[in-house]
């Protein structure tokens, strides 16, 4: 097996036995990006320099009988809004332009801690919002498996860097979805941790109540792995939650005997044939496997997509309030202060970025604040309330992830609202706060990725990692 498919797991155990150099892994993984990296564009930045240094500590420290820790050796790319001291930090937009954070953040921070080599910064649909990459300020992101068409996003080079193997695993952000469904269109494993339970400190904020921090991989027992490394408190993180790492590697043989998995009766429709197909083979794998599929109804789900696009927007318009010309990155000077804010953000943002703004100041304002945010803040609790009942008599959901495979790129770009569409199964999770992962589960429609949503309950990571890890084992 070539070093580019051998897993975190596996590189890791090899490296820190001394049976395999961390300069080779790494250099198996930079003649990928070499080859294929013009086509897929998931980088806005390769630091080789950086990964070979860090490669060649890790190297250095076992031939000195040192442990690296859990990821040695194991190269690892960066969603480009987590901060990465002297290092470019872009969003993908135009108005971070020559800005280098003066630290790392907590993530980046542990990854490195536990031996992982950085291999660069991932293209992202601007500042987080959209679900394509082709937000970008400097283009799309194409997907490996077919680059006629978009990688999904937001976190769309985090997931086309996994799966065209420029990097082993990767991390990416999830606000609304950005990491499960660029996951499923790219045919890779992609989580969304517990709200709190994966430090926030050093991710550049979209919607601070429901961004988290999670990871990408080709099988879920790396996910697992990479998320018991990022997990656990922060007290730089006022919203971590005060308790120690998640312990997710030993549930992933457990089995799923005796679990209840819910399916939701009254789940929005639109979704391709095919990849309602392939979810009810999921479910007969399930239930093969020995658990108990029962339904359960979520009536408030199809007031996600409406309650997220008020709530994020409006987060959305205060958080982007800092980029002014005079703290960060660009600015356009004019004849006064004032007129140097309008230019600079003017030149800065890109249209969805500025649309989001607009919406969300619009929701905020006096005299619509509680018919729109105050409103969709009553929608997130019934929403809330919902996955409660549901929880009640299940263990875990088992949804899409995405209601359609990788669409051609360009056809969305001029209709936001279908753009958002794509969200409608990942949204809900975001607002409950809870977690759910992607897990690739067959071929959809031109032999392009499905994938299969897990969800559980708040602090529900093992039991979603043991049906995930069922699914995987259906799936083959
Ligand atoms: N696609 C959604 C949006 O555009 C979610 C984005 C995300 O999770 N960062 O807001």
């Amino acid at each position: 097996m070539s070093l580019t498919e051998t897993s975190a797991f596996e590189i890791a155990a090899e490296v820190r036995a001394g049976r395999l150099r961390a300069v080779d892994v790494l250099d198996a993984h930079l003649a990928n990006v070499a080859a294929r990296e013009s086509e897929i564009h998931a980088f806005n930045t390769v630091t080789a320099d950086e990964a070979r240094r860090s490669a060649e500590a890790v190297d250095a420290a076992v031939a000195a009988g040192r442990d690296p820790g859990p990821l040695a050796g194991v190269p690892i790319a960066l969603k480009d809004n987590m901060c990465t001291r002297g290092v470019p930090t872009t969003c993908s937009s135009k108005i971070l332009d020559g800005w280098k954070p003066p630290y790392d953040a907590t993530v980046v921070e542990l990854v490195a801690n536990a031996g992982a080599v950085v291999v660069g910064k991932t293209n992202l649909d601007e500042f987080a919002m959209g679900s394509s990459t082709e937000n970008s300020a400097f283009g799309p992101t194409f997907n490996p498996h077919d680059v006629t068409r978009v990688a999904g996003g937001s976190s769309g080079g985090s997931a086309a860097a996994v799966a065209a193997r420029f990097a082993s695993i990767s991390l990416g952000s999830d606000t609304g979805g950005s990491i499960r469904q660029p996951a499923a269109l790219c045919g890779v494993v992609g989580v969304k941790p517990t709200y709190g339970t994966v430090s926030r400190r050093g991710l550049v904020a979209f919607a601070s109540s429901l961004d988290q921090i999670g990871p990408f991989s080709h099988d879920v027992r790396d996910s697992a792995l990479l998320l018991e490394v990022i997990s656990g408190h922060d007290p730089l993180d006022s919203t971590s939650i005060p308790q120690p790492s998640l312990q997710l590697l030993s549930e992933l043989d457990r089995g799923v005997k005796g679990l209840r998995i819910g399916r939701i009766t009254d789940l929005p429709g639109g979704s391709e044939p095919e990849v309602d197909e392939r979810l009810s083979e999921a479910f007969d794998a399930l239930a093969a496997a020995g658990a108990t599929i029962v339904d359960v109804e979520l009536p408030s789900m199809k007031f996600g997509l409406t309650a997220y696009y008020l709530v994020a927007p409006a987060e959305a318009s205060s958080n982007l309030a800092r980029y002014d010309g005079v703290r960060y990155g660009m600015r356009v000077e004019a004849s006064d202060t004032n007129a140097m804010y309008m230019a600079t953000r003017a030149a800065g943002f890109g249209d969805e970025v500025k649309r989001r703004i607009m919406l969300g100041t619009y929701a905020l304002s006096a005299g619509y604040y509680d018919a729109y945010y105050g409103k969709a803040l009553k929608v997130r609790r019934l929403i809330s309330d919902d996955f409660a009942r549901a929880y009640e008599k299940a263990d875990v959901l088992v949804t899409p992830t995405s209601p359609i495979v990788a669409f051609p790129v360009g056809s969305k770009v001029d209709d936001p609202l279908s753009m958002y569409l794509c969200d409608v199964f990942t949204i809900p999770t975001n607002l409950a706060g809870h977690p759910a992962m992607s897990v690739p589960f067959g071929t959809g429609a031109h032999g392009l990725p499905v994938g299969v949503q897990v969800l559980a309950p708040t602090l529900g990571e093992a039991v979603m990692f043991r049906v995930a890890a069922e699914l995987e084992r259906g799936a083959r």
